[in-house]
């Protein structure tokens, strides 16, 4: 038997590893881990070769390139959604590649918030992402609402996870709306996607999700599940790259309504081109659109949503629950001792693809690892994010980085930086 914290332990589970092949499909610094596709994944082959694919037919047929070539542009926020479907268990008409997370939960809110009487208020939570809150906010000061009173953000008793119960004991007469994330960007929580959507449903509110942690890491049923809508962004998990065109999902019961922000490609196809003033909206999620498509930085999901459909979301998430299971393993056992706390739920069906632990010198610690050759992410004021990724991390990842961290502290190291975030973190 090997010895489970060693070296060989981690070659062996690689060695086992269904998935190793696809890191050959990535560009991979040889020098570094890199442990941050939460914020920012990789390029992979594939999705390189879709963008030069695009570009060939601007450079050869310029204008017919929306309606010519193996990939016509008029029809590619379409077929992308197509692509995207099944990793958020959705029909095909259901999702679009458009916008981004932001705008994306804009357009959702435009166009479900539909405050009527008493029933006025919008429910979050108080640990989501900054934009998303801005958003909400803005969204309410357009309806004339004070955001103080309209927008319920449920708490967390210790800063890092949600209870599903307090969530839903904050689901009143009062709520119209209800947006909550998928996998919280810090700890790592998933929430009970299903349940909070049947509790929202039996209180007559409307429920939408943010899976900008969630897709490509986990799996998910949003058709069956009768979530209303969900919004994300391609460039984390699904390594569509930097500012990466979004994606949104809108359940088919509500096709056929008019889009709460209107655009010429929130037509009807067909009818698009008849340029009449009155809109017809597309009977489908491409309603939600609003104006030309980002051809340039949809392209690589084209690519990249190959290597998904190839290695399946089921095998995806056995990975990751098994890195992510190592890694806390491997924490726990070389570091106790030295003030790191993990913030992510202990166990695996409640924890997204990353870890989150706590330092007070967190900052500099991440420094250190970067210069180590790791690349973290950090989170202020004192958090650090580790995510090892299904399609390009490797247990030997894992192990060094848990190598690397334990010298950093041990040789003091991380004195020799600040303890200051840098603009980017
Ligand atoms: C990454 C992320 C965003 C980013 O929004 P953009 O509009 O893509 O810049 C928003 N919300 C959450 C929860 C995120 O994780």
């Amino acid at each position: 038997m090997t010895n489970i914290y060693s070296h060989n332990y981690a070659k062996e589970l690689d060695e086992q590893d269904e998935l190793k092949v696809f890191r050959n499909e990535f560009y991979i610094n040889p020098d570094k881990i890199y442990l941050d596709g939460n914020s920012l994944g990789l390029l992979s082959k594939q999705a390189e070769k879709a963008v030069y694919t695009i570009m060939e037919a601007w450079k050869s047929v310029a204008i017919d390139g929306w309606t010519q070539g193996n990939q016509p542009w008029f029809h590619l926020s379409e077929h992308i959604g197509e692509k995207m479907a099944p990793l958020v268990g959705a029909n095909s008409d259901e999702v679009i590649a458009t916008g981004s997370t932001t705008t994306n939960l804009h357009q959702l809110v435009a166009s479900f918030y539909k405050p009527e009487e008493s029933r006025t208020k919008i429910l979050a939570d108080a640990l989501n992402f900054p934009s998303d809150i801005y958003a909400l906010k803005s969204q309410l000061q357009l309806r004339g609402y004070d955001t103080k009173k309209h927008l319920v953000q449920v708490e967390s008793d210790n800063g890092h996870v949600l209870k599903e119960e307090d969530i839903i004991a904050a689901m009143t007469e009062e709520v119209a709306l209800i947006v909550l994330p998928s996998v919280l960007y810090r700890s790592g929580q998933i929430l009970d996607m299903e349940k909070l959507t049947v509790e929202a449903h039996a209180r007559g509110i409307m429920i939408g999700f943010d899976l900008c942690h969630s897709i490509g890491a986990i799996p998910h049923a949003l058709h069956d599940w009768g979530v209303d809508f969900a919004f994300w962004c391609n460039y984390k998990h699904l390594n569509g790259g930097p500012g990466s065109v979004g994606g949104l999902f809108v359940h088919k019961k509500h096709f056929g309504e008019q889009p709460g922000l209107a655009g010429w490609f929130s037509s009807e196809k067909e009818k698009q081109f008849d340029m009449d003033h009155d809109l017809t909206p597309a009977p489908h999620a491409g309603a939600y659109q609003i104006g030309t498509p980002h051809v340039l930085s949809a392209a690589p999901l084209l690519g990249s949503l190959d290597l998904f459909e190839e290695a399946g979301i089921t095998k995806i998430r056995e990975k990751s629950v098994a890195l992510t299971s190592y890694l806390l393993q491997l924490l726990d056992h070389e570091l106790s001792g030295y003030g790191f706390i993990v913030r992510s739920p202990k166990l695996a069906k409640n924890r997204g693809a990353h870890v989150f632990i706590e330092h007070q010198e967190a900052a500099r610690i991440c420094k250190a690892l970067k210069a180590s050759g790791v690349v973290p992410d950090f989170r202020a004021p004192n958090g650090i994010r580790l995510a090892p990724v299904s399609l390009y991390n490797s247990f030997s990842d894992v192990w060094h980085t848990v190598q690397n961290l334990k010298k950093i502290m041990d040789e003091k190291t991380y004195k020799n930086y600040s303890n200051k975030r840098g603009v980017v973190a």
